[in-house]
């Protein structure tokens, strides 16, 4: 398969969260992390392996949600390591809907912005989280896990008051009774 052609590696898809960034959104976790951040909450997604799914498929089933959500949230693992798949993704996203996007990254911001693809990430990104996650530095307040992970707000979607107001955590029940724990600081329900 050619390189500009592959699909990304994904561990979850949650259709409707609302623990992720403003409003109800979808969510893709994405598979693979070599960051290696001590205390990870998702250490499940750092294995390289996993099926890789078409972009455009991934994209039919989002644009396929309608206006049931407000945007799309990238998470992990660590989407900057794939990222012509997950730049190809979000790219269809801010052309083709009105969807806005959110995407954590574990790199910290001085190596995001060193990256050659930084000027088209910013033009399909709203929100960027960046920073590996420093366990002492624990917190769960505006879309941070830890407080030395920086906010970066790319257009006037939104404003750092939007992400106060996201749910720290939250528990999804699928219809097959499974349960997914999601948010930033999915460890503290039921505690
Ligand atoms: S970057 Fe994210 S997924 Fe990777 S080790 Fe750190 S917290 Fe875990």
């Amino acid at each position: 398969m050619n390189r500009a052609q592959r699909g990304l590696r994904i561990h979850g898809f949650e259709p409707y969260s609302a623990a992720n960034g403003p409003g109800v959104r979808a969510v893709v976790w994405v598979q693979g992390c070599t960051l290696g951040c001590p205390g990870c909450f998702n250490p499940e997604t750092h294995a390289r392996g996993g099926g890789e799914t078409p972009v455009d498929d991934l994209f039919e089933r989002i644009r396929g949600l309608g206006d049931r959500i407000e945007g799309v949230t990238i998470s992990g693992g660590e989407p900057l390591q794939q990222r012509e798949p997950v730049l190809r993704l979000l790219g269809r996203i801010r052309a083709e809907t009105s969807l806005s996007a959110v995407l954590f990254t574990g790199y910290r911001w001085p190596e995001v912005a060193r990256m050659p693809e930084l000027a088209a990430l910013r033009d399909r990104v709203d929100v960027l989280l960046a920073g590996r996650y420093e366990a002492g530095q624990r917190i769960a307040r505006g879309l941070r896990g830890s407080a030395n992970k920086t906010l970066h707000l790319f257009g006037d979607r939104y404003t750092p008051h939007d992400l106060d107001a996201v749910p720290d955590a939250e528990v999804v029940i699928h219809p097959d009774g499974r349960l997914t724990l999601t948010g930033i600081d999915p460890l503290e329900v039921g505690e």
